[in-house]
């Protein structure tokens, strides 16, 4: 017998949230696991039993629920948390839609070419049906068609810079930005963005971006071809350039189809992040984080002509894209005990604006305030539709059918919603195509409790 801490997972809301139980007794000739609820009242919690479900609760926050089965025998919603997970069950089987949209809404023949060449990881489609983004139809006006006489300059990466500066934007971003710099490599597509108060900020932006290729590639990058903006164009970056060799190329001013690649792949970043935006009805103060997170997406979504996203040609891996989620979510933040007073909340709700740099940290707003957080201590809720909608309660859903399997995986619940997402979008198309049996098609249980951990 031993006794220990068991890390376990607890349903809540579409996802199992991760929970500990302690004092854990390992007896080995028995197959069931038990769960005290003498413990459960000792620790204080009360232990609540009403029709078919049980709830443990403390201080009125619910902390776990069980159904009962046909044998009279609650069964807990716990599933035991495996400490090394293999990398394949970070993949999650969404549908299409949810993807297009975790994806900045990148279109949806590339986002199925690339998970079919796995150039992406962490992307597992449950279909590949197309269907109407309204999103997209308000948000991307305007398609730049491509044209075929562009000649392809056969550059490597380093040596070709594209840079555009953009702004002023009508409004302030979250970090007092009026001003963005994006930096862009030729030969692999890949993007760094910086975003400034000031418009003179450019030269020390690019110094530090030309420190990089140099510390990257060991060798100075050749050409700079800049939008004729004077932050570029001035004497003091002139002094910098000439003895490093870098020649400066400007695109003439109103002739923008002279680098009809680059306005191309500005109106896609634009449009991206307008569509993010509108689609959620955030503020438009949020512009810059959604700038970003278009950035942070299309540098993992695979060009036109190229084999390879811009990310696996600039760092030579395949991107994981397994912690993307539908930007303007609902985010439930963790609060660290130390943090919170006995009667406090253990989690803040929050919207979820992006993706802190490169790494799996969550960019997280905070609408109160006006102030951005960072943690990967999170859980989403991407189905919700107005990001604004803060202090709204959790209402539990009771199951409609006793006779249900509760203890439904939640990759086989997402199944069966996507399932009828799919029967629903074949029926409003009018399609006369067998479908299957209303009755017979589960209905989604949906337990929203609280967070445990
Ligand atoms: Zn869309």
């Amino acid at each position: 017998m031993a006794c220990a801490k068991l890390p376990v997972v607890a349903l809540c809301s579409y996802k199992w949230c991760k929970a500990r139980i302690e004092n854990v007794l390992y007896v080995p000739k028995i197959r069931k696991n038990l769960f005290s609820v003498g413990v459960c009242t000792d620790k204080g919690f009360d232990v609540l039993f009403k029709g078919k479900l049980v709830t443990i609760n403390r201080d009125g926050e619910a902390f776990g629920v069980g159904v009962q089965q046909d044998n009279q025998i609650y069964r807990m919603l716990f599933k035991v948390r495996k400490p090394s997970v293999a990398r394949e069950a970070n993949v999650s089987t969404v549908n299409l839609r949810v993807w297009h949209e975790r994806m900045g809404h990148v279109n949806n023949k590339v986002l199925r070419k690339m998970t079919q060449k796995g150039l992406i990881r962490g992307v597992k489609l449950a279909d590949i049906d197309n269907f109407f983004c309204e999103s997209c139809a308000f948000g991307k006006a305007h398609r730049l068609s491509f044209k075929k006489n562009e000649t392809n300059r056969k550059t490597k990466p380093g040596e070709y810079i594209h840079s555009d500066v953009w702004g002023p934007f009508s409004t302030e971003s979250i970090g007092d930005a009026r001003f963005c710099i994006i930096i862009k490599d030729d030969a692999s597509e890949f993007r760094y963005l910086y975003f400034m108060k000031h418009k003179s900020d450019v030269f020390g932006i690019f110094q530090k971006y030309e420190k990089l290729i140099n510390n990257k590639f060991g060798k100075p990058m050749k050409i700079l071809r800049t939008d004729n903006s004077r932050e570029y164009c001035n004497l003091e970056m002139k002094r910098y350039l000439e003895p490093r060799g870098i020649e400066m190329v400007n695109t003439a001013p109103y002739t923008p189809q002279q680098n009809g690649k680059a306005e191309r792949d500005n109106r896609t970043i634009i449009e991206s992040a307008r569509t993010m935006i509108t689609a959620k009805k955030l503020p438009l103060s949020l512009w810059a984080e959604a700038v970003g997170t278009a950035v942070t997406v299309l540098n993992r979504v695979l060009a036109t002509g190229k084999e390879k996203t811009p990310y696996e040609i600039w760092f030579g891996k395949t991107p994981d894209v397994s912690h993307f989620r539908v930007f303007g979510s609902d985010a439930y933040m963790h609060i660290d005990k130390q943090f919170r007073k006995k009667l406090d909340p253990k989690a803040t709700k929050l919207i979820l604006v992006g993706y802190q740099n490169d790494s799996i940290n969550y960019r997280l707003y905070n609408p109160q305030n006006n102030k951005i957080y960072i943690s990967r201590d999170v859980i989403f809720n991407e189905k919700s539709q107005l990001g604004l909608e803060i202090g709204k309660e959790f209402e539990y859903i009771l199951p409609a059918d006793e006779n249900e399997d509760v203890a439904k995986p939640v990759e086989q619940q997402q199944k069966e919603e996507c399932l009828e997402a799919q029967e629903e979008y074949k029926n409003q198309l009018g399609n006369d195509r067998q479908l299957r049996d209303r009755a017979n098609i589960h209905r989604p249980l949906r337990f929203e409790i609280d967070r445990l951990r």
